[in-house]
This record gives structure tokens, sequence and C-alpha cells, in this order.
């Protein structure tokens, strides 16, 4: 593909993605004249449904964040003070602070190599009596392969919460991630795939735990029993449900833009994609690219472009470099590794084609061992 555009050099690449509109104004009209703007809206079961359906799970609870998700799911696996909670080192923050709002301990278990899935041996290792539940991750929308865990875990007989937040349409052995586990949980942040503004949901197949979690997360319904209140109000949910739909359309142009990067890539370089299986699909979030060599030299070639990855833009490291989570800091080298080594990309619809094709341009130098000037 060429093309004939000439670059944009005077705008940053913007890594931000806000979708075109798509009627989401007919559809909060619909919820104003309908009068009720609260999480008891008539859109709410709409949504729900669609999400369950779209996602392929046999139930999703619409909330008011994807940290508002975690909590409720620790909550439904009865996390609490005393209690611990395996969670990858490779997490940022908001996957791991709602295990410190159960007042639980965090325990940081390392990856495998150049991997987002959980190490086996160091998950073993890390086992108690006290262990309530697994979060995994598939962090920029990739693909963590967990079958190395999946038995071990259903021995100990301990739940998975996936923190999909940021994989919405990622396949994973052909399911989609939020499916895999006992529950999955989503954020529809404005930085996310799927957004309204702030919001989130929950998937689960299993109808006792949705009972549970739609329970805890709607103060128990008023009918006895603790709960908070997490609902999702109706125009928000209206905007979910309209955008939904747009979807498909963008997961297909971000796996556009990702081809014409690759394609630029030349194979004997020093970047190649972050690994995943055949029967695997990330839903590029970001293009993740891992580095195996020189890997400090080309995240500062990539900040030099103007193409910051996250260990320099977000100062993305291990979560326990953290101050709130040093206390929890144990060895993981391979999480060290993944951090330093990675490069995230914007692939999202926004992008000019001559945007992409720049980004393409620049990646494929600095592969080859060229710094920008
Ligand atoms: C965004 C995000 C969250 C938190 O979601 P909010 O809706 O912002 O509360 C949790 N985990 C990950 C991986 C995220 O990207």
């Amino acid at each position: 593909m060429t093309t004939d555009t000439a670059y944009d050099l005077d705008h940053p690449v913007d890594d931000r993605y806000s979708p075109p509109p798509c009627g989401e104004l007919e559809e909060i009209r619909a919820v104003l004249d309908d009068g009720r703007l609260s999480g008891g809206a008539q859109v709410l079961p709409l949504y729900e449904r669609a999400l369950a359906a779209r996602f392929g799970a046999a139930r999703a609870i619409a909330v008011n964040s994807g940290t508002s998700a975690l909590h409720a799911a620790l909550v439904a696996f009865d996390v609490r003070p005393g209690t611990e909670v395996l969670v990858p080192a490779t997490a940022p923050l908001p996957t791991a602070m709602p295990i410190l709002t159960c007042d639980a301990t965090p325990v940081l278990v390392d990856t495998l190599p150049n991997s987002l899935a959980l190490d086996p041996t160091d998950l073993q290792r890390k086992l108690t009596p006290r262990t309530r539940a697994v979060i995994t991750l598939p962090l920029w929308g990739y693909p963590n392969d967990e079958r190395a865990i999946t038995g071990l875990l259903a021995d100990a007989g301990i739940p998975v919460i996936e923190d999909a937040a940021q994989a919405h349409g990622t396949r994973i052995a052909n399911q989609h991630a939020g499916t895999l586990g006992q529950v999955g949980c989503f954020s529809t942040h404005d930085r996310k795939l799927l957004s309204t503004g702030e919001g989130g949901f929950v998937l689960t197949n299993d109808h006792d735990l949705a009972d549970r979690i739609d329970h805890y997360t709607h103060l128990g319904h008023l009918r006895g029993g603790h709960g908070v209140n997490y609902k999702l109000a109706g125009p928000l949910a209206a905007i979910g449900l309209r955008r939904l739909a747009r979807l498909d359309a963008q997961l297909a142009q971000r796996r556009r833009n990702v081809e014409r990067i690759l394609t630029a890539l030349p194979a004997a370089g020093l970047l190649r994609e972050l690994p995943y299986g055949v029967q695997d699909k990330p839903n590029y979030y970001n293009l993740v690219l891992i580095a195996t060599a020189r890997q400090a030299e080309i995240a500062d070639a990539f900040h030099r472009a103007g193409l910051p990855p996250d260990s320099i833009r977000w100062r993305y490291q291990p979560l326990y470099h953290q101050p709130l989570f040093q206390p929890y800091a144990t060895a993981c080298p391979n999480a060290e590794h993944l951090a330093t080594a990675t490069i995230q990309l914007p692939v999202h619809p926004q992008l000019s084609e001559a945007t992409v094709a720049w980004i393409a341009d620049q990646t494929a130098r600095i592969t080859q061992g060229e710094t920008p000037a």
C-alpha cells in the first residue's frame, strides 16, 4: 500500500481515540423521553443482553466503572482482610487497587518470558490456603494463554477473574477475552475500545455468581443483604448500546493499520510483534512490539520520534515499583523485561492513512538501528 499524502509532521500522533458520532444522541433522547435516567432505566437490560450476546457470555452486568467491576468480582469470591489475591506483576495500578479496597493482600506473580500469561512455577510457589482468587490480564488487548495454570487452579479450587478492561474483542483460544475465567471484568472508560465516558461491566456464565454480583452492585436490591451502588446511569448505557454496534468496524480498521505497520517491518530487525497463538487475536488496543536487543536505546528512539512507549510515557514498570505496592515486592524478572522491552503503538481508526504510513516508516527505521534525528 502506498500513499501520496504528505506526512503531517507538525502534529504529534494522538494516541487517544474518540469515535465519531454514531447516533448516540437518538439513543440518549429515548432515555430522556422515558424519564428514568438512573440505573433503573429500561435501556439497562437491553444493554446487558447486547453485551452478553456480543461477547458470548450467559450474563452481563453493567456497572459504573471497570474498578467497580473488579471490586464486585473480588467481593463475590469472599476476598476480605486476611485473604490473598494473585495478580500479574505486569498489571497497571487499576487492576490491583481493588484488592487493597478489600483490605486483602495482593501477591504479585511473574509472567512467562515475553508473555502476559502467569508463570505456573511462580504461581504454584505463591498459592497458600489464604488464596481466594487469581486475576489474569490481557494487557494492551493482547491474548494471554493461561492454559498452563488452568488445571492447577481448578485442582486448588481457585477462581479466575480476568481483567479484560483493555480487551474488548480480543480472542484467546477462539473465545472472547473475559469469558475464559469464572468472571471477566471490563471498563468502558473513554480510553477503552468501547467507551461510555465512565463505566464497566462484568461477564460470567455462572448464573449464581451473576446474581450475587448484580445484588451487590445494586444495594442488594433493597431486599436485605449488604450491597453498594455501582449502577451505570441510563444515558451512559444508551451510549454503550449504540457504540457496541460499531465495535467490529473499529476492530477491522485497527487490524488494517497494524498490517500496514507490520508489512513494513524488516524480518531481520530488532523488533517483532509480541507473540500470540494461532487461535488468538489481539484487539489492538495498541500494537505491541518487543525489542530483541538494545531495549533502552530503542525505547528512547521511539520517544524521540514522538511515539513514546508506555515505559516512558506512563513510566510503566512492574507493579511493585509503585509506592503503594512496594510492600508486596518479589523478584519478577520476566515482568521486568517485558516492561522495558515493549513498544506500544497507537493504531486506532482516527489516525489518517498518512500518519499510519509515517508510524510504519519510523518503526522500520528504528528496527534497523537507525535513530531519528
Ligand atoms: C481502565 C482499566 C481499569 C479500570 O477501569 P476504570 O473504568 O477506569 O475504573 C482496570 N484495569 C485495566 C487493565 C484498565 O486498563
